[in-house]
């Protein structure tokens, strides 16, 4: 009998898009992120989003990674730009044509929104209604979408707990390649957490309605599935959603204020259950204290003098 394969090592990672600076929502994601896999004795890594056309910006990631590098976080490999893995991504969607799971999408961006009756809509998370689903292929170069089997996935949250969504309720067939050539979000962060050997994926609240649509292209794509951790969002004083309104809250608008980084790191590690106030430190100083089981479920509130 050959012997189980080894587990794998734990993995995380902080995977932003480079259209902004990083707000504080933003870095505690990272910091929560890196301090569950140091905790855990496993690596960290750092892959940069920037499929997504023109919005995204080299010198915008570049900028991310000292404010991340400022905290103490770097990435224990050469950073990830997913701009570069055009090629795996193609390779990947012609797996999923030869399994019959991709269909071509005619829709109009103003079909969609025709169609869209849910009130929801304004957070922009509208399911697909499977208009097209029965279209006949017409070659890689139309919108292609991931078709979902039906049902509902169950998960577990380490923060959440048990977890139960119908992804064609939420997302509805996910769109996986657009019109315009770039590859969607949910194609390159699936294929990328496979590649990298993510085994935890740590993110904000406002990613967990797209968690089951992202288990089902990892299951058709014969994908391990890593575990999930969703934390509350971090919100401005007055109760809006950073960088939405008002300032964007990073780390050089703080220092402005005269808030230092190692005075930062300790209010994250506070609202993460490190510490029992905020008071200045080094992000290495929370490991032996980071624990899931103490990290607060809701949104947290950024100190009203940071934000004035
Ligand atoms: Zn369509």
């Amino acid at each position: 009998m050959t012997p189980p394969p080894p587990p794998p090592m734990p993995t995380g990672r902080f995977a932003p898009s480079p259209t902004g600076v990083l707000h504080l929502g933003n870095l505690r994601t990272a910091l929560a992120s890196w301090l569950s896999a140091r905790a855990a004795g496993g690596r960290w890594i750092i892959r940069m989003e920037d499929v997504d056309g023109p919005r995204c910006r080299r010198d915008l990631g570049e900028a991310q990674l000292r404010d991340l590098e400022a905290l103490g976080l770097t990435s224990d490999e050469p950073v990830l730009w997913q701009s570069g893995r055009r090629g795996a991504y193609r390779a990947v969607l012609e797996v999923l044509h030869e399994a019959d799971r991709l269909y071509p999408c005619a829709c109009t961006r103003k079909d969609l929104l025709k169609l869209a009756s849910a009130p929801h809509a304004e957070d922009g998370l509208r399911p697909y209604p499977g208009h097209c689903r029965n279209r006949a292929w017409e070659g890689f170069d139309r919108a292609l979408r991931l078709r979902l089997p039906e049902g509902p996935v169950a998960w577990q949250d380490r923060l959440l707990g048990s977890q139960e969504d119908d992804p064609a309720a939420l997302t509805g067939d996910p769109l996986l390649f657009r019109r315009d050539g770039c590859f969607a979000y949910h194609l390159a962060v699936v294929v990328d957490d496979g590649a990298q050997g993510v085994t935890e994926v740590v993110r904000g609240a406002d990613l967990r309605p797209v968690t089951a649509t992202q288990i089902r292209l990892q299951e058709a794509l014969g994908l391990p599935r890593p575990a999930y951790a969703h934390l509350g969002l971090v919100i401005a004083p007055d109760g809006s959603r950073l960088g939405k309104r008002g300032g964007a809250l990073g780390l050089a608008e703080l220092a402005a204020r005269g808030v230092g980084a190692p005075e930062v790191v300790g209010w994250l590690g506070f609202t993460l259950g490190c510490l029992e106030r905020p008071e200045p430190c080094a992000a290495a100083d929370l490991i032996p204290r980071f624990d899931w089981t103490r990290v607060p479920k809701g949104e947290v509130r950024v100190p009203a003098p940071w934000a004035t």
